[in-house]
């Protein structure tokens, strides 16, 4: 990494050794039986899914699940060729893009199965599909008794090819939902069971990082490992990333724009919630809400620099936020600032943020805000 890549002098470092790394974690507790297909929806949490995919592609990943269509789009133009499998489906009107871009939709409806059947025409080769069902999620997927008749349906449609049945555990991170978790597990084995001959021809998946770090049982033949592979446990708060054996991919660098000397009594910021006790130094950033650094970090957050933690005062505004600096004397215009990620021994993790944030590390890394230079390392060819 050089020290100060070239235009905004606030970056996000991605670790993709860290992620590679985090990958073989997922592949070592699964084992040899298990497909893994790392989910990069959301442009890989806001990381990036092109390097993401490019880096995991060489790690030997199987394939690829995004959210939608449009997100598989930049990974096909920039030359990802394993399956991409499309999670929440494609609405009326893509189908086309599903062939043309050669993207394995879920199927939760019928009619976009016969949509893309109808499309796809008997002559070329199939595409292949997979059929979600609801064990317990509630949210999409057919009812599990309903899974016979789903399939002869779409066994008669020319054109797609079914290739596996999912569902997803809605409680795979809570101690309390392992009772949930083997049920949903339950439901989708018995499902398949149910179709007979047929049934073992499908491969079966239900994992998410939770499901495939803690329930043994529910790897299957194929996992969908996404938070884990960006760094963050997906048993937060009751484990964080050390106690997974993972390793964090994060690294949000910025700059001190300036210092300004105040008196006691000085109020700072927006609604001068924040009012200075003593004479202080503050430190002012050159980051805000539109960069992802959001609102609700004021009053707690605290940023890295010097090697040691400063408090962030006052509310942060969209492109500016600033730092009670006065026990750090050598924190100067200029000085480096971490908000994500070590300074030395010091160390502000996603999940420490999501706590300031109340919300998970999900959120605090899909929020990272695009107006934010990624730069990766080990640098890509
Ligand atoms: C997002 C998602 C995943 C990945 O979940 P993590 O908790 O990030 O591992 C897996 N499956 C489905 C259906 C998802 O939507």
């Amino acid at each position: 990494m050089t020290p100060h890549p070239p235009g905004r002098p606030t970056w996000l470092e991605i670790d993709l050794a860290a992620i590679v790394h985090n990958f073989g974690v997922a592949r070592q507790s699964v084992g040899e039986g298990c497909a893994l297909y790392p989910v990069i929806k959301a442009n890989a949490y806001g990381l990036g899914a092109v390097p993401v995919a490019r880096a995991l592609t060489a790690a030997g990943a199987h394939g690829f699940c995004v959210a939608m269509v449009e997100e598989a789009i930049p990974l096909r133009a920039a030359g990802i060729e394993l399956p991409i499998i499309l999670l929440s489906g494609f609405i009326p009107g893509l189908e086309h893009q599903v062939c043309a871009l050669d993207l394995e939709p879920v199927i939760f409806d019928l009619e976009a199965a016969r949509r893309l059947s109808q499309l796809r025409g008997p002559h070329a080769p199939p595409i292949p599909v997979h059929v979600k069902i609801d064990t317990g999620m509630g949210r999409v997927g057919f009812a599990a008794d309903r899974l016979s008749e789903v399939v002869a349906s779409l066994d008669r449609l020319p054109g797609i090819q079914l290739d596996s049945i999912l569902s997803h555990l809605a409680r795979a991170d809570e101690i309390e939902g392992a009772e949930t978790t083997r049920r949903q597990l339950e439901t989708l084995l018995a499902a398949v069971e149910n179709l007979g001959p047929r049934g073992r021809t499908l491969r079966r998946s239900i994992g998410n990082s939770a499901g495939l770090l803690g329930t043994p049982e529910a790897r299957l033949e194929w996992g969908r490992p996404g938070v884990m592979l960006y760094g963050a446990s997906p048993f937060y708060p009751r484990r964080n990333w050390r106690d997974d054996g993972l390793r964090p991919v994060v690294r949000w660098v910025t700059h001190v724009l300036s210092i300004r000397e105040v008196p006691a009594g000085t109020p700072l910021g927006y609604g001068h919630e924040f009012v200075t006790r003593k004479a202080s130094r503050i430190a002012l950033l050159p980051v805000g809400y539109a960069d992802g650094y959001g609102r609700l970090l004021k009053g707690r957050a605290q940023i890295l620099t010097q090697g040691c933690r400063a408090p962030v005062v006052g509310r942060i505004s969209m492109d500016l936020t600033l730092v009670d600096v006065t026990h750090i004397p050598k924190a100067v215009a200029g000085s480096q600032v971490i908000l994500l990620g070590a300074d030395g021994p010091a160390f502000i993790g996603v999940e420490e943020m999501a706590d300031w944030m109340e919300t998970i590390p999900y959120e605090v890394l899909c929020r990272l805000g695009a107006r934010v230079p990624r730069h990766y390392r080990p640098d890509l060819p």
